[in-house]
């Protein structure tokens, strides 16, 4: 690999908000490559079923939506490089991104590093992980087979993990802190519905109760104060996200919760530096957003390669 090469355009983050960049930058002749850790797709990946980005009359698996991504780019001349980033100047000029396989330089930067669940915050919750905790249950549910699971959180992804859920253990029960969902509409029947899911409103996790491995947890009722126990094998934590933006803090400008602040244009306050997908502030994370978001990077780089004469 040639580490002086200048790239018009680097991608850091293989998801669906990086693939679409890829393929639009690719698709406007702009000499492009893709940074990514482990595989396309990000936490679209891990999702096993996909009915909400439009074109797949049956739904699709986040999997092969990803590959697909990954091979339209591709197919265009955009080039995927596994690496970790450990480093990026994103004043230089050119922008500078150091990683596990060297060097990358390019025009210009597009961050689609996306956000990573958030955790708990209860004791031994790190250790407990694969031995009774988990943040994804399209990757670990078939492990709880006929087993009781708990799942914190009331947004669309603790509905749509506990409706998941609710078709492989024998019971699963919902524990969330305050007495509404903030989960979509949509949700809420199947919940209510299913047999085997019970709520707990008004809940918080106290304690993760365990052995080798979790046996339960110790819940606490906000308005009554009461504790209880529940007995499980399995808690799966669905509170949300965090962003992935410990790399760019001090360089781009970041709102209280740590999403880059970036309007629809997904420019930052650095000239040639761009945020999609998840990583920017925005209202509603979708694969349908992210995508979105992909095409407006390209074109406001092109803008700005254009006006700046590189
Ligand atoms: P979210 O919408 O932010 O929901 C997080 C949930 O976790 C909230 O109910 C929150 O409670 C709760 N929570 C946060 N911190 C907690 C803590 N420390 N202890 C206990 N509970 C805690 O996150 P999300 O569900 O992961 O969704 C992220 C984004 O992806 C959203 O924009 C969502 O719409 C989108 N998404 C969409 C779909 C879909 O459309 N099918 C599926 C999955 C995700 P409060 O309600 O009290 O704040």
């Amino acid at each position: 690999m040639n580490q002086n090469h200048v790239y018009d355009m680097i991608i850091v983050g293989g998801g669906p908000g990086g693939y679409t960049a890829a393929l639009y930058a690719a698709r406007a002749g702009l000499d492009t490559v893709i940074l990514e850790k482990l595989s396309a797709g990000g936490q679209m990946a891990l999702t096993n079923k996909i009915d909400n980005y439009p074109g797949f009359e049956d739904g699709i698996d986040g999997f092969t939506l990803a590959e697909n991504m990954q091979k339209q780019a591709e197919r265009f001349g955009a080039k995927t490089e596994y690496a970790e980033v450990t480093r990026m100047d994103l004043n230089a000029s050119p922008k500078v991104v150091e990683t596990s396989e060297g060097q990358f330089l390019g025009r210009t930067l597009v961050l689609a590093t996306g956000a990573n669940p958030r955790e708990l915050g209860v004791a031994k919750e790190a250790e407990l992980v694969g031995r009774g905790v988990a943040y994804c249950a399209a990757c670990d549910g078939m492990f709880y087979r006929g087993k009781t699971v708990v799942v914190v959180g009331g947004g669309n992804s603790a509905a749509a993990d506990a409706l998941l859920l609710s078709r492989i253990a024998k019971k699963v029960i919902m524990v969330h802190r305050r007495d509404t969902l903030r989960a979509t509409k949509i949700y809420h029947e199947p919940l209510m519905k299913a047999e085997n899911v019970e709520l707990r409103w008004n809940s918080t996790v106290e304690e993760l109760i365990h052995g080798e491995r979790l046996t339960g947890v110790r819940l606490r009722n906000s308005v009554t104060g009461e504790e209880s126990v529940v007995e499980c094998d399995g808690v799966f934590v669905s509170v949300g996200r965090k962003p992935a933006t410990e790399l760019v803090q001090g360089q781009l400008e970041l709102d209280r919760s740590g999403y880059v602040i970036a309007g629809e244009s997904t420019a930052t306050n650095i000239g040639g530096v761009y945020a999609v997908g998840d990583v920017r502030t925005k209202v509603l994370r979708q694969v349908v957003t992210a995508v979105a978001d992909g095409a407006m990077a390209v074109h406001a780089a092109e803008e700005y390669l254009a006006e700046s004469g590189q």
